[in-house]
């Protein structure tokens, strides 16, 4: 079927076809991407022909390594609009909030002060502060959702005190969609004092991101949602905050002079990088980045509004299906149907080569919100098209025959 903005991109991907050789209809981009021979290529050249150590070595392999990986750290930064040194590779945004959490949230923290999170967040965007909270004294609140299941900044305005020293939000929703306002949940959390991270995870893949237009402190990504590798991700954080965090695991790389008596430790982003790190992985993150950049992120996000808006204006019309999330969702659509299971639903819908996701997907706190112990969720990517929402259709429509719904 004709898509409107983008060229058919799955021959870049071999993941994109069952083991048999049968289209694959993939609805799990959200969960993680697959990769374009772009990115896999990268990763298998970086451990193949071109691979060594970095950071150490005085022969000239490591050197090109170095340079690589180095490169890679500045593709990421122009990638998001920051400059190199704000950028810390972690293993993933699960890491790089954690890494938040322990180095500045402890430095920061004390009895008393307040962090704000919202319904919505991914498990990641919540633990870490529960787990700083109890180590360090600090409470949480919970910013709920307006009707259309976007994170609520007018309730946010009215909760926010001085005593907040930290707004955690999820850019866009794993789960729904929703895009959060940035640039005014920033301003709110700023008139107060407080820091603003963002949970990047959803919104790197789906929109052109630039952290000084959304005005953020932190913002956090996974290599893997961005059709990158998995054991990747990123920290940008303003240099100011960055440089005046402390380390939090301690080894190699990330020190100036170690002795028995004192060690004093590299400037940032190194302090943070502890260890030798995931050198392929680095510079195949930034040939995802590149691949996507080159595919343009403002047409892949106009690709994936129109497959959003005809799913849930299908969905929609079926008197038996509920749709969670907001009509803009960026490429994710959520819903469930009456009677039947979001498992069994995905069970069938396997048969069929149709992927989709069911399950809490790591927002428990949302799923209680909603009264429901599940959703379904289809979510796109730069390679999705009309045939794969044809073939969720027929999927659905053979599960209801199968539980005798026709
Ligand atoms: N936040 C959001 C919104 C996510 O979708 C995910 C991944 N499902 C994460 C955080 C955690 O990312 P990772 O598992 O790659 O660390």
């Amino acid at each position: 079927a004709a898509i409107s903005t983008l060229p058919d991109l799955r021959g870049d991907f071999p993941g994109m076809i069952t083991h048999d050789g049968t289209p694959w209809h993939y609805l799990d981009t959200a969960a993680t991407a697959q990769k374009p021979r772009a990115v896999i290529e990268a990763m298998g050249r970086t451990l193949g022909e071109n691979y060594a150590t970095v950071h150490r070595g005085v022969y000239s392999r490591s050197a090109e390594m170095t340079q690589a990986y180095e490169n890679a750290r500045r593709t990421i930064a122009n990638f998001l609009g920051g400059s190199e040194n704000e950028i810390v590779f972690t293993r993933g945004a699960t890491e790089a909030i954690n890494l938040v959490a322990n180095t500045w949230g402890r430095a920061n923290l004390k009895p008393g002060d307040r962090i704000l999170i919202s319904q919505l967040e991914h498990h990641s965007n919540i633990v870490p502060w529960q787990m700083l909270a109890e180590a360090t004294g600090a409470r949480i609140d919970v910013c709920p959702l307006t009707d259309d299941h976007q994170i609520d900044l007018d309730v946010a305005e009215a909760k926010l005190t001085e005593g907040h020293k930290l707004v955690a939000l999820c850019h866009v929703s794993n789960v729904l969609g929703s895009v959060l306002d940035a640039p005014r949940a920033a301003k709110l959390a700023h008139n107060v004092g407080a820091k603003l991270l963002l949970d990047g995870c959803q919104s790197a893949p789906h929109m052109s991101v630039d952290v000084a237009k959304l005005d953020c402190d932190f913002y956090v990504f996974s290599a893997h949602k961005l059709y990158g590798p998995t054991g990747i991700g990123a920290l940008w954080a303003r240099s100011d905050i960055l440089d005046a965090m402390p380390p939090w695991e301690g080894g190699g790389a990330m020190i100036d002079r170690v002795t028995f008596e004192k060690t004093t430790y590299a400037p940032a982003p190194q302090r943070f990088e502890a260890g030798t790190p995931a050198i392929g992985e680095a510079v195949a993150f930034a040939a995802a980045a590149d691949y996507i950049s080159a595919v343009g992120l403002d047409r892949l996000h106009a690709h994936e509004a129109e497959l959003v808006e005809r799913l849930r204006r299908e969905l929609g019309a079926m008197n038996d299906v509920t749709l969670f999330g907001p009509a803009d969702s960026a490429g994710i659509v959520s819903f469930a149907i009456d009677d039947i299971h979001p498992h069994d639903l995905g069970t069938i819908l396997d048969e069929a080569n149709v992927a989709i996701r069911a399950g809490h997907h790591c927002a428990q706190p949302l799923m209680d919100y909603f009264k429901v112990p599940a959703t379904a969720r289809a979510s796109f990517g730069l390679y999705s098209t009309h045939d794969d929402i044809d073939a969720l259709l027929e999927g659905i429509a053979r599960t209801r025959r199968i539980f005798g719904k026709a």
